[in-house]
C-alpha cells in the first residue's frame, strides 16, 4: 500500500478521537520510529510503497491508538530530562511536572557534599532515580517501588543509561530500613477517586492505577508514611522532596507540619499550580 493511503487510513479510523494534527503528528512518529523515514518524504516521494512488513507495525500501532493507548507505551519508550527510558503499562510515563522536581532537586544541590544518599520512593521507571544518579556521578542512589514489573523497567533503564542504583522492591506503607539519607524524594499517587473525570482517557485506560489513585476519604495516606520514613531516615538537614496533588497544596503542608519538618516550601509548576514541595528534617 502507498504510504499516501496509509496517512488516509490513519485519519479515517481516528478521527473521533483526536484531532487532525495529533493524527498528523501520530503519523508520522510512527513512520520515523518503525521505517526510519522522515516526515518531508510524503512530499518527496509521495507514491511510495510498502511491503507488507512494513506497514504491520502501522496498522497495530493504529489499532492500540483506537484503543486510546499512548504512543509512549505503544513505542515502548519515553523522553524524560535527557534521558530515553524503556516504560510499558506497569509504569506512569514521566510527566514534565516531575522534570520540573528534578530540576528543583538539582539545583539546590549542587555545593551539597558529593557523596550524598538519596532514595526515590516509588520509582516506577526510574525516571527521578536516574536523572539524579546522572547529576550527582558520586551520589549513592536508592529505588524503591511495590511493583516487581515497574522494578523491571526501572532497572533496564538504569542499566541503559549507564548508572548504578540499589533497588528495593516494598511497600512505603509498611517499610523500616536502617539508613539515612540526604535527600528523599517521591512521586507517590495522589489523584482522588473525584477527580478522574478529568483526567484523560488514555490516562485512565492504559496507565497503572496502583501509581495514580488514592481514595477520597485518605488521600494524603502516601504523604503521611513517606514522612514518617523520612522522619527516621533523613540524616541532619536532611531534605524531603514531593511531587504533590495541586489541589491539596496546603493539606499536604499542614501535614508535613504537624509531623514537624520545617522549612516547608510549596513550588509551582510551569502551568501555575502547586505542584512541588520540598522541606527539612527538625535538627
Ligand atoms: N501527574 C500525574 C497525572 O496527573 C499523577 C501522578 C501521580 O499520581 N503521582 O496524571
Amino acid at each position: 500500500m502507498q504510504l499516501s493511503e496509509i496517512k488516509n487510513i490513519f485519519h479515517k479510523e481516528l478521527l473521533e478521537l483526536y484531532p487532525k494534527e495529533e493524527i498528523d503528528s501520530f503519523f508520522y512518529q510512527s513512520i520515523e520510529h518503525f521505517l526510519k523515514l522522515e516526515r518531508f518524504v510524503l512530499v518527496m516521494q509521495p507514491n511510495l510503497a510498502l511491503t507488507k512488513d512494513e506497514e504491520r507495525p502501522l496498522f497495530e500501532t493504529l489499532a492500540r491508538l483506537n484503543q486510546e493507548e499512548p504512543l509512549q507505551y505503544i513505542f515502548g519508550r519515553a523522553y524524560f530530562m535527557d534521558l530515553t527510558l524503556k516504560v510499558n503499562g506497569n509504569t506512569l510515563i514521566p510527566r514534565p511536572e516531575t522534570e520540573e522536581l528534578v530540576q528543583w532537586i538539582i539545583s539546590e544541590t549542587k555545593n551539597h557534599k558529593p557523596q550524598i544518599r538519596i532514595l526515590d520512593i516509588g520509582t516506577g521507571s526510574g525516571c527521578i532515580a536516574i536523572s539524579l544518579a546522572k547529576a550527582f556521578p558520586k551520589a549513592k542512589v536508592y529505588a524503591l517501588d511495590i511493583s516487581k514489573e515497574a522494578l523491571q523497567i526501572a532497572k533496564e533503564n538504569a542499566v541503559s543509561n549507564g548508572v548504578f542504583i540499589e533497588f528495593i522492591q516494598a511497600d512505603i506503607l509498611n517499610f523500616n530500613l536502617d539508613l539515612t539519607f540526604d535527600i528523599v524524594v517521591s512521586n507517590p499517587p495522589y489523584v482522588r477517586e473525584l477527580e478522574k473525570k478529568k483526567i484523560q482517557n488514555n490516562v485512565k485506560k492504559h496507565e497503572p492505577e496502583i501509581a495514580l489513585f488514592v481514595p477520597d476519604n485518605d488521600p494524603l495516606l502516601f504523604y503521611k508514611a513517606i514522612g514518617e520514613f523520612a522522619n527516621s531516615n533523613l540524616g541532619e538537614k536532611g531534605n524531603l522532596y514531593l511531587e504533590i496533588n495541586q489541589y491539596l497544596g496546603s493539606e499536604t503542608k499542614s501535614l508535613l507540619e504537624n509531623q514537624n519538618f520545617i522549612k516547608i516550601e510549596v513550588k509551582k509548576d510551569i502551568f501555575e499550580n502547586n505542584r512541588m514541595l520540598k522541606c527539612q528534617k527538625m535538627d
